[in-house]
């Protein structure tokens, strides 16, 4: 099955947020799609209680890899966890860009999140300069390699990876449905070379940087694109429907 993850970033407050949701449910109830809304922490609580009986899961956007402790700010992932969320997104290029973010510490955050029993979303993808000089490949390799060490090949294969070309983050510039599986394929393959060809099957891997309803069914008809993680898109309702929605 497709899926659909809709990253909120910093947008909608807890009442704007159910608001959403409770006008999505019943435009997505047939989808053959799975629905994820990765929405703000403040919003998790009111969103899973609108998310009951629906099809639509909940996820976070970020997590720490502690458990508990003086970490002022952070949120662990039995917090997340007791409150219904079932993916969390790692690694984003916000995150990493603003937050200090690192390979080493997605490593740690998908450790935390699949002890946890919840999902990792984990991003990737290169700037428009790497793409320029032609190291697209390298780098994609590279920061997947460092976010799975360590990770067994059941781990892996729940996995959900997201290629996201920084230069199509909310930039309007989508890559070509070509680019992105080209991309898609590398990380396929890096994982059949690290585990086996199993695992390579069943992870899980989206293409993100401006999906919108005029480009989803290029992209979800790809080979090797399980879905796509989408920002703007994911705030517009009808956008958003039509995207879930895209093979109707
Ligand atoms: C994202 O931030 O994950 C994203 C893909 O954003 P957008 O769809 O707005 O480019």
């Amino acid at each position: 099955m497709k899926m659909a993850a809709g990253n909120w970033k910093m947008n909608k407050t807890p009442n704007e947020a159910v608001e959403f949701i409770q006008n999505l449910k019943d435009k997505v109830k047939d989808a053959e799609t799975e629905v994820v809304v990765a929405v703000p922490y403040v919003a998790i609580p009111a969103v899973v209680e609108t998310c009951k009986g629906t099809n639509i899961k909940v996820g976070a956007q970020n997590v720490h890899w502690e458990d508990s402790g003086a970490y002022t700010g952070e949120v662990s992932c039995s917090m997340l966890k007791e409150l219904g969320v079932q993916y969390v997104i790692i690694g984003h290029s916000e995150r990493r860009e603003y937050f200090a973010e690192t390979d080493e510490t997605v490593n740690k955050k998908a450790h935390a999140i699949l002890n946890a029993g919840m999902t990792p979303i984990i991003c990737c993808g290169e700037s428009l300069t790497q793409r320029e000089q032609g190291v697209t490949k390298e780098h994609i390799r590279y920061q997947i390699k460092i976010a799975l060490l360590g990770l067994t090949k059941e781990q892996v294969s729940k996995l959900v990876i997201a290629y996201e070309p920084i230069w199509a983050i909310g930039t309007g510039k989508t890559a070509t449905a070509q680019q992105a599986e080209e991309a898609c394929y590398v990380i396929r393959e890096l994982v059949k070379e690290l585990y086996d060809e199993e695992t390579a099957e069943s992870v899980r891997i989206l293409y993100g940087g401006s999906v919108k309803a005029s480009n989803a069914k290029e992209l979800f008809d790809m080979p090797n694109i399980d879905g796509g993680l989408i920002g703007g898109a994911s705030l517009k309702l009808d956008e958003y429907v039509a995207i879930v929605n895209y093979n109707k």
